[in-house]
């Protein structure tokens, strides 16, 4: 949709041939319904790409002022959390409506439940299928998503047609989706939500992520398991063996825990261990974990040696989980991987067919959660609506 208005703004005739029922579904889902849109702190960083230069030339072609202005000539209002972009309505159906309204003013021809499935060159144009209908167009922007969230239309299928004009893909994997752990403990702590410093260990990997912890029934999730989920995906693909390593309390050092502990032994002489442990994290972690370290809730505190005590404060610092997988496409986010950079111009034209361009999820680019996913789509999108008008063929 942002390609279409760009390109219909310069002149261009542009038709949409949308596989779904309706345009734009995914974005109703997006930022827990609240869309977050874009990010006013935004720099290549944010990004997994084998293009970094690239990445950085394209964000600054269209800059988060950029988008702003864009949506602001569509009528959105917009407002910013801590650089994080929303809709003033914080309603994701906003960002959609002033999408939908801007195509059909601009006189953007419709077509829905066209799901395409072939294209190929003809008589200097571009034929493009579907089950039943065929079309001929100067210039193709394809903007098909990757494999995230099917249910919303993104099933896989432009992978396939970008296959289908040459174009190789770089192995995909879910992005921005919750982790799954080997242990089977995780039921008896799951729907705990705690800050936490978050390690991938892994081969020589060694990464982090701070913020909020969730635990599920079957492992991690919540934003810092999020962000470190494609590169878990990949190093699991590689049969990696791969271990997070939670550190529960980040502001503590080991040298303050043992002061703590001194003092809660005078202060709390008689009590039992689950008392002993009341009020340093989550309930239901401190169970766990004093069960881990081979102690019982009801044991008394004073009976229990230094060095159990600090068996348990070792996990509240240290606990290592064996991550076996994520969930699925089906409740990712985003895909990574995707069309090889390599492959494309910097208008997104495709290398392969001239006259194709290749915008969005699609592509190898995959960002970090904070509103940059979109933020590709967008200026991915007007960047190649700008090129199919610029270039005369
Ligand atoms: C739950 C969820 C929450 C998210 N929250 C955020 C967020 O807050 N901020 C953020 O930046 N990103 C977020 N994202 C990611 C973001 O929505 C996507 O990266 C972005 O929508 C990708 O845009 P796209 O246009 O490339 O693909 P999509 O939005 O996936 O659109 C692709 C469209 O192409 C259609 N299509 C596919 N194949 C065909 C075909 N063969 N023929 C015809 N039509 C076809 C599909 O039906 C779909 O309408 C979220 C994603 C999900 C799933």
């Amino acid at each position: 949709m942002a390609a279409a208005i760009t390109a219909v703004r310069r002149g261009a005739e542009v038709t949409i041939l949308e596989g779904g029922e309706r345009l734009g579904r995914k974005i109703l889902s997006t930022g827990n319904g609240k869309c977050n849109l874009g990010n006013r702190n935004l720099s290549v960083q944010d990004y997994y790409t084998s293009y970094p230069k690239r990445m950085e030339s394209w964000l600054n072609a269209i800059s988060t002022t950029d988008v702003i202005d864009f949506f602001r000539e569509l009528g959105l209002l917009i407002k910013e959390k801590n650089g994080y972009l929303y809709p003033l309505s914080e309603q994701a159906s906003s960002v959609l409506d002033v999408l939908r309204f801007g195509v059909k003013e601009l006189g953007v021809e419709i077509v829905t439940e066209c799901k395409i499935r072939y294209i190929r060159k003809e008589n200097g144009g571009i034929r493009i299928e579907s089950a039943d209908r065929s079309y001929l167009f100067d210039k193709v922007i394809l903007a098909c998503g990757g494999k995230a969230a099917p249910k919303t239309g993104s099933d896989g299928s432009g992978f396939k047609l970008a296959k289908q004009i040459g174009h190789s893909i770089a192995p995909t994997v879910p992005a921005l989706v919750q982790l799954q752990c080997e242990e089977e403990y995780f039921k008896a702590v799951a729907g705990v939500r705690t800050e936490a410093m978050i390690t991938i260990r892994s081969g020589g990997a060694n990464l982090c992520e701070r913020g909020e912890l969730q635990l599920t029934q079957q492992g991690i999730s919540g934003i810092p398991v999020f962000q470190l989920s494609r590169n878990v995906n990949y190093l699991l693909r590689e049969k990696e063996r791969v271990e997070a390593v939670i550190d529960l309390l980040p502001d503590l050092s080991r040298e303050e825990w043992e002061r703590i502990m001194m003092s809660r032994s005078i202060l709390l002489r008689g009590r039992t261990l689950e008392e002993y442990f009341t009020g340093i994290l989550n309930k239901k972690l401190m169970l766990l974990f004093i069960k881990l370290a081979g102690l019982k809730a009801t044991d008394a505190a004073d009976n229990t040696s230094r060095e159990a005590l600090s068996r348990v404060f070792s996990y509240c610092k240290e606990w290592r989980v064996h991550i076996i997988g994520s969930n699925s496409y089906e409740s990712a986010q985003v895909t990574a991987g995707g069309v090889r950079l390599e492959e494309i111009s910097d208008t997104f034209e495709s290398g392969k067919m001239q006259g194709v361009y290749l915008i969005g999820e699609m592509l190898d680019v995959d960002g970090r959660c904070g509103g940059y996913n979109l933020h590709w789509a967008w200026c991915s999108g007007i960047i190649a609506g700008r090129a199919v008008t610029d270039t005369e063929r």
